[in-house]
């Protein structure tokens, strides 16, 4: 998921190009903070937590000047119209810590991880609120989800898909559905 944007949300309105304008110059500041492993580790923990979770990645990239820079999952991500939503907002919080997580694992500053994960956790906020959790809640499964993906990330098999995928990233900075299927799926 891209450290500074939003998934495609249902509700997500198409910004003017002004607008897109500056958050582009707000992004480029905000992503001047990061190596392009940093980058590149933040977003291969989101894809293989997505992948682990049945989801497909169309695309990933590490490009600063790229508008799509981030995780592009080809599902809607969406904590609601799911039977199950509670475990559903459960699994959307684990991908979303799943930046942090990466990067924390990888051995990134707490100042950069921290940095990465915070318009996620925003994120998983305003997800949590849309199935009803208030803000104390949300934190709480955060916090909850985040041993959890760290322990799956860190079995040697998930984090040997991250460090291919990151390195990758750091290679050609943007990888198609393709590409990152192969990885996915030696
Ligand atoms: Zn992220």
């Amino acid at each position: 998921m891209p450290t500074e944007r939003v998934t495609q949300a249902p509700v997500q309105v198409t910004p003017s190009q002004k607008e897109i304008t500056l958050v582009t110059q707000e992004r480029l500041g905000h992503l001047a903070q990061f190596t392009d492993e940093h980058l590149a580790y933040h977003e291969a923990g989101h894809a293989v937590v997505h992948h682990l979770q049945g989801g497909t990645i169309v695309r990933l990239s590490i490009e600063r000047t790229d508008p799509k820079e981030g995780m592009q999952p080809a599902e809607q991500l969406t904590a609601t119209g799911s039977a199950d939503q509670l475990k559903a907002l459960r699994d959307l919080v684990a991908l979303l810590v799943a930046g942090e997580v990466a990067a924390t694992i990888q051995g990134a500053p707490e100042s950069v991880v921290k940095a990465g994960g915070r318009v996620d956790r925003e994120h998983a906020i305003r997800r949590a609120a849309e199935t009803g959790l208030d803000e104390t809640a949300a934190h709480a499964m955060i916090e909850a989800e985040w041993p959890h993906v760290r322990d799956r990330l860190e079995e040697p098999a998930n984090w040997k898909l991250v460090d291919s995928l990151a390195q990758q990233l750091v290679r050609q900075k943007v990888l198609d559905a393709d590409q990152i299927r192969a990885t996915l799926n030696p």
